[in-house]
């Protein structure tokens, strides 16, 4: 890699390139169950860097073939999205400017946390809702490049609604703007006799010729980050051609965003949330149904291990809301805490209502509760509509899964069914089923998730290192997604394809789909020079070579 690096330092590149093996251990890992050890790291400072670093990589590819780069922001990525073995490109470093902010949209560089660009929006009374449970960990270009979505995304969408326009550097190296266009526009583009207008021209015909194959092939279901979003791009009846849909949830596989312009919505006034404690699961699937007539804002769940792992390690809070608002949240918990001693609930769910009025929030919350009279056999309700009350079981879904991942010494978190979506109306055959193959490989899961999109987050705790667990592993994984599949869900709601679920594609999509997928990837990134063995490129030797298998 020496001799990369030096032509990048030839080439100009400003930021700083890291070729230290304490670097290249700390980037081999995300949040996924995979570890890859990159070559080098790169921080590029501005846009002409990113420019520079695809250059480079591109001519390097001459001499040393297997050179390509990944970009990453916070790392948070649970497929193995954001690893590599060649070049890491850190946005997280320098790319954390927040432009102009409106109480209508925003411009933002990708590595800025989430966290941060809130508080920006917030103070203009505005909100970008496809916030992931990561929030507190994840930036906005993570969320762009997978398509993010997460609590609110039940009343919102998910990111691909927000984003008016990107800056995106394609593999010849140069940076294009990517926005939405008008037919006129769209053959303006096409006639271009240069690179950005052959894109234009080769995915326009793609999409058109196989036009009904493609809006076929969107999943039935409220949220989805598997695929290329090509059912996006193209509507023939409004003639608008939008092809930032195509590199929202791409995963920086067709190119690297360096800026982005956000539409953002205003932020609700007041909001209340229900919490049910639900002792028996079994009539889970009726209930999700019966909550979904209210039209709740969001609507979330977390099991009975999520919720005792975290009153067990419910000092860890203090990282993420300070000491003093983990002891006051922890005061609040002794009620319920003795409520429990009656009985673990096996799911605790979060039903939350928006309104103009602390009134009328009331009276929404006031109706759910009425309208689930009929499970209260099986459920305890507890009506909280103060902000700080209901934190601590936010915070439990939240957090959860970074405290497993923190915390839990002799196991470690398996994200790999760890995003299914299956339209709720199949949630009471489907829920049974999924639970039975659960038991059947003795799975130690945590389950939480946007119960209102029928999107389930599994994630065993397991021991990787050792072979009869690490056996689990492919045998588990195919009969959940089958079973998903069955019922015409998606593999993943949110987190993405990754290596984990890459190599499902064609199982999901088929064959003719999945082709237009690999020749999407051509059209873009012809060498694949651009974050390799992901989505459409996985396979699954690859990926399970690549699990970890020490911690
Ligand atoms: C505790 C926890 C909870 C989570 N909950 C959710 C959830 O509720 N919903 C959800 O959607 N996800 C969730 N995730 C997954 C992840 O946090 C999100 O998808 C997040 O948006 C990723 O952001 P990041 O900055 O960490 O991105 P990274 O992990 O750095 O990258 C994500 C992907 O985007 C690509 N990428 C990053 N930056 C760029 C760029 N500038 N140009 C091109 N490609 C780029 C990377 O190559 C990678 O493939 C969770 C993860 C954890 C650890």
């Amino acid at each position: 890699m020496d001799e990369f690096s030096a032509a990048l330092k030839a080439a100009g590149f400003m930021g700083e390139i890291d070729e230290s093996l304490k670097t290249r251990d700390f980037y081999s890992h995300d949040a996924s169950l995979f570890e890859i050890r990159p070559e080098v790291v790169v921080a590029p400072k501005n846009s002409q860097d990113v420019q520079r670093l695809v250059k480079a990589v591109k001519a390097g590819r001459k001499k040393n073939p297997k050179l390509s780069i990944t970009a990453r922001s916070a790392g948070t990525d649970m497929s193995g999205g954001a690893i590599n073995d060649s070049v890491i490109a850190n946005f997280n470093k320098h790319f954390t400017k927040i432009g102009t902010v409106t109480s209508e949209s925003a411009q933002v560089q990708p590595g800025v946390f989430y966290r941060d660009f809130e508080v920006e929006t917030l103070k203009h009374k505005a909100l970008l809702p496809p916030y992931p449970a990561s929030r507190d960990l994840c930036t906005v270009g993570g969320m762009v490049n997978n398509n993010s979505g997460g609590e609110k995304s039940l009343q919102y969408g998910k990111t691909e609604k927000f984003v008016n326009e990107l800056k995106v550097v394609f593999a010849d190296g140069n940076e294009y703007t990517v926005k939405p266009l008008n037919k006129k526009e769209l053959d303006k583009k096409i006639a271009q006799d240069d690179y950005e207008g052959d894109i234009y021209k080769k995915l326009f015909n793609l999409i058109d010729k196989n036009y009904a194959a493609i809006k076929a092939a969107k999943p039935n279901v409220t949220k989805n980050s598997t695929g290329y979003n090509l059912w996006n791009v193209w509507d023939r009846e409004t003639g608008i051609f939008d092809m930032t849909q195509v590199l929202i949830g791409a995963q920086g596989t067709l190119g690297f965003t360096t800026d982005i312009k956000f539409r953002l919505v205003p932020a609700p006034q007041h909001s209340g949330t229900l919490v049910v404690f639900l002792r028996d699961i079994k009539p889970l699937g009726r209930l999700i149904n019966k909550v979904m007539t209210h039209n709740p804002a969001t609507f979330e769940g977390f099991d009975n291990y999520t919720l005792m792992l975290s009153i067990k390690l419910f000092f860890s809070f203090h990282k993420l809301i300070g000491w003093k608002d983990t002891i006051k949240l922890a005061f609040q918990l002794i009620p319920n805490a003795l409520m429990l001693m009656r009985g673990i609930p096996k799911m605790v769910l979060l039903v939350e209502f928006n309104g103009a009025t602390p009134e009328e929030v009331s009276e929404k919350v006031h109706n759910m509760r009425l309208d689930l009279g009929e499970f209260k056999a099986k459920c305890l309700f507890e009506e909280d509509d103060n902000e700080l009350k209901q934190r601590k079981f936010w915070i439990m879904r939240r957090s959860s899964f970074q405290l497993l991942r923190s915390k839990v010494k002799d196991k470690h978190t398996a994200p790999y069914i760890d995003d299914l979506v299956v339209n709720p109306e199949y949630l009471p055959q489907f829920l049974p089923k999924l639970r039975k193959i659960i038991k059947k490989y003795g799975l130690l899961a945590t389950i939480a998730g946007h119960m209102g999109d029928g999107n389930f987050h599994i994630i065993p705790l397991m021991k990787l290192e050792e072979k009869d667990e690490r056996a689990k592993l492919q045998p588990s994984m195919k009969e959940v997604n089958e079973l998903v599949l069955k019922y015409k869900g998606s593999l993943s709601g949110e987190h993405n394809d990754g290596l984990v679920r890459g190599p499902w594609l064609q199982q999901m999509y088929g064959a003719e789909v999945t082709s237009l997928f690999r020749k999407t990837k051509e059209i873009f990134d012809p060498e694949n020079i651009f974050n390799p063995h992901k989505k459409a490129d996985a396979t699954w030797d690859y990926s399970y070579n690549h699990v970890r298998d020490h911690f």
